[in-house]
């Protein structure tokens, strides 16, 4: 390893940072994921019940949990039983996100994960807990693989 020495580069500003995201798998009393957004040094939070929605046409509902520690952005792990949200949480997806709005009724953002990616909106639809969460680009594609032309079609799916 090298040395420490002047010519290391410094660490970026914070305010320089793209802010970060990550999605926890929670299987708690009811299965469910937990969106949180780093945002004003804390991870805003949304706990999804059916997950992040992939196509345009179905909305998701996204009820606004508290604001956590940054600290949760690599949480995985146990919470004891008797606690609060007891069961097991693991990393769905992490990555970095782009805020084009920040309103206290709506965020309006580009993810840039390895599986939630694209743009998105979540805003508020009813009482203070209750939003919404809408895809804004077209239906992602699972089955999307880049395919090779003028390829037999038994050969279409290799390995
Ligand atoms: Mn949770």
């Amino acid at each position: 390893p090298d040395p420490p020495g002047p010519g290391r580069p410094a660490a970026p500003a914070p305010a320089a940072r793209v802010p970060r995201f990550v999605v926890h798998e929670h299987s708690a009393r009811r299965m469910h994921w937990d969106l949180r957004l780093e945002h004003d040094g804390v991870l805003a939070s949304w706990a999804l019940p059916r997950g992040v929605p992939d196509d345009p046409a179905h909305n998701r509902k996204a009820v606004r949990t508290e604001d956590h520690p940054l600290e949760y952005l690599d949480f995985e792990g146990e919470i004891p039983a008797g606690s609060y949200g007891a069961g097991t949480i693991k990393i769905w997806d992490r990555g970095t996100y782009e805020p084009q709005k920040w309103r206290a009724d709506e965020v309006i953002a580009v993810f840039h994960g390895q599986r939630l990616s694209g743009r998105y909106a979540l805003f508020q639809a009813g009482a203070e807990r209750d939003w919404l969460m809408h895809r804004m680009d077209p239906p992602a594609d699972p089955n999307r693989e880049p395919m090779p032309r003028h390829i037999p079609p038994m050969l279409a799916r290799p390995g």
